[in-house]
């Protein structure tokens, strides 16, 4: 009867916003230039993510950073960020101009 719902309280670390946050992250696909399939990466522990601002760039840089096997295979171009709810952003990597697609 206890139970907290922290996640409500999340705040953005980019923008300070709350409230606008998705579903726990299930999977990050990266698409690189250096790999021939796109490379899956799962979060090991909850993670969801500001959708107001960019901070999904963010998500997805670290997720690469993390990973050998991403780190290596150079810039991201592409990323697919599903949902534990189902839906997916693809995220496009720009240089400029970024921008977020919601599905
Ligand atoms: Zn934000």
């Amino acid at each position: 009867m206890s139970d907290v719902e922290n996640t409500e309280t999340l705040t953005c670390g980019v923008c300070r916003k709350t409230g606008s946050f998705t579903a726990p992250v299930s999977v990050i696909l990266v698409f690189a230039p250096g790999m021939a399939k796109p490379y899956p990466l799962i979060p090991a522990e909850d993670y969801r993510v500001c959708g107001a601002c960019d901070a999904i760039f963010t998500l997805v840089n670290r997720a690469v950073e993390a990973h050998p096997t991403t780190r290596s295979a150079g810039p991201w171009t592409r990323a697919i960020v599903v949902f534990s709810d189902g839906h997916g952003v693809d995220v496009k990597a720009k240089r400029q101009g970024q921008q977020v697609a919601m599905a």
